[in-house]
């Protein structure tokens, strides 16, 4: 299942269904792997995905810009199985169009890889809106929802 040229492998989380674990030191600053996916209009990801209002939100979509939303679940890769953390040791880095999972720490092997997912909705991050996007990474500084910290 896991892509054996890649610093980690796929197996199951604490935190959620899937993650990403490093099967080899990873230094701080590693471009580990790309978030592949089909890419789409906001609208047509939209329509494949219409929210239902008061469900718990789970798609493997990651918005790029106002204009070009990937779609991991169709011709995505393994970065789709890392999980969101409110103490991550990856960041999702814009570059050129693309999005790619960078090590923002060291991080050792065993280690899972977790990146902060900052959804920002188009409505304001409600308490109700944050209890449909709850956090469960464990972390000290878990804010309890996998929204962006702002608005
Ligand atoms: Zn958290």
């Amino acid at each position: 299942m896991t892509d054996t040229s890649l610093p980690f492998e796929v197996r199951h989380s604490p935190i959620q269904g899937f993650g990403g674990y490093a099967t080899r030191p990873i230094a701080a600053g590693t471009r580990i792997v790309e978030y592949a996916g089909e890419r789409l209009t906001p609208e047509a990801a939209e329509a494949r995905y219409p929210d239902v209002i008061g469900e718990r939100h789970h798609t493997y979509l990651f918005a790029i810009d106002d204009e070009v939303v990937v779609d991991a679940a169709v011709n995505g890769n393994e970065a789709r199985f890392l999980n969101h953390s409110c103490a991550p040791n990856c960041d999702a880095v814009f570059d050129d169009g693309r999005i790619w999972i960078d090590a923002i720490h060291d991080i050792e092997v065993g280690e899972e890889l977790v990146y902060d997912y900052a959804y920002i909705l188009p409505e304001r991050h409600t308490p109700a809106a944050k209890k449909r996007f709850p956090c469960f990474c464990g972390a000290i500084t878990c804010r309890g929802t996998i929204l962006a910290k702002k608005r």
